[in-house]
């Protein structure tokens, strides 16, 4: 009988990570925008590529997936040998979890922090530690007072999901030399949605000895289903994350796509104009409406209602309607929902149905 044989301590306390819904029951043409997921899907040139590797699925893959560490560090200016890839950087939040967090540690991340932190950090055994925000936002000074000896990983999402916020560069520079004993995760998926030119944490993470930078094809690159991720750091970090690492963790596939993505900045260039200029108008629609949003760094807003009762009735209101967002109650948010910028008809669709529901709210209220 397996369960006589014991899993590791902090396996079975894991709670199971719930994706964002896909499908509403007796509807196909659902609009999915739970999960934060490029509306224009991926380059025709990460397409293509995909589609050529397939004659090639007989080969086992690259080991050291030099040709996309080097397009990345091409891209972004990096010293390749410090690159690290893997099955979306969820892999290689576990690899940093495994490598440095385990009994007897402590792993912190924010309040309404990514889920992935507290599961990979459980799965290693270390204690997780959540500290808490201020109005939604990283708490720096927080997070500093939250450390202590134990700690080995602090996981900051900048932009953060699902709060949209962020915080300076200089200030994670602060949380960095104020905490030496532990490594800086700065969780960057969402860097390419911020405006100007933002590194995402690179050149943070080329200078300092205990910060890396992780960052994703899931998002911007709409490559989600195909699972790459990438992380940038300290030569000796990297070193120990490639030595947990499979050797063929990365599909061919899944490797020329990333490739060919990367090398397309025209898509990512028109993916983030659009986003931004349908992140204003929708922000500003719902405000309009009655609902009210912070300022977000990414391709996504948190909506925010008067209780989770207001939240769950206009979760209902936009299903009947078929639109899939996201609940995040399970974020520590009840009231808000999570609503990923689709294209422009989305846009409107959203609005369209949130609009109507605060309208018959307020009509209720004033029978
Ligand atoms: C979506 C997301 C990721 C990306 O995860 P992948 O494993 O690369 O798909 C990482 N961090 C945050 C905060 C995210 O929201």
């Amino acid at each position: 009988m397996s369960d006589t044989v014991p899993p590791q301590p902090g396996i079975m306390q894991i709670a199971l990570y719930e994706a964002g819904t896909s499908h509403l029951a007796g509807r196909t043409d659902a609009l999915k925008l739970s999960s934060n997921e490029n509306p224009f899907g991926p380059s025709q040139k990460a397409r293509d590529a995909v589609a050529r590797a397939v004659h090639q699925m007989h080969r086992y893959p690259p080991t050291d997936h030099a040709a996309l560490r080097q397009a990345i560090a091409e891209v972004h200016g990096l010293d390749p040998d410090r690159i690290i890839c893997g099955v979306g950087s969820d892999e290689i939040i576990h690899f940093l979890c495994q490598a440095y967090a385990g009994p007897g540690t402590e792993v912190l991340f924010t309040e309404h922090g990514f889920l992935m932190y507290r599961i990979s950090a459980m799965a290693a055994g270390a204690a997780p530690v959540a500290v808490r925000e201020r109005e939604r936002t990283t708490d720096i000074d927080a997070l500093i007072a939250g450390a202590t000896p134990a700690t080995r990983l602090i996981f900051v999402a900048n932009p953060n999901n699902p709060t949209g916020t962020m915080v300076a560069l200089d200030e994670l520079e602060r949380l960095a030399r104020a905490v030496p004993q532990a490594i800086l995760v700065i969780d960057a998926a969402y860097s390419e949605y911020v405006s100007g030119d933002y590194d995402g944490g690179a050149e943070l993470a080329a200078r300092l000895p205990n910060v890396v930078m992780t960052r994703t094809f899931s998002k911007i690159y709409g490559l989600g289903g195909l699972r790459v991720g990438w992380a940038y750091g300290p030569r000796a970090i990297i070193d120990v994350l490639n030595r947990i690492r499979g050797p063929f963790n990365l599909s061919g596939p899944a490797l020329d796509g990333a490739e060919a993505a990367v090398r397309d900045r025209a898509h990512v260039d028109h993916s983030r104009a659009e986003n931004a200029r349908l992140r204003g108008w929708l922000a500003a629609a719902l405000a309009e409406r009655g609902v009210p949003s912070d300022t977000s760094c990414a391709n996504f807003v948190l909506a925010r209602f008067a209780d989770a009762a207001t939240a769950e009735a206009c979760d209902a209101a936009l299903r009947d309607a078929g639109i899939i967002v996201r609940r995040v109650a399970g974020y520590g948010l009840p009231h808000c929902l999570r609503i990923t910028i689709g294209d422009e008809a989305s846009c409107r669709r959203v609005a369209h149905v949130i609009g109507q529901f605060m309208a018959e709210r307020a009509r209720g209220a004033a029978l």
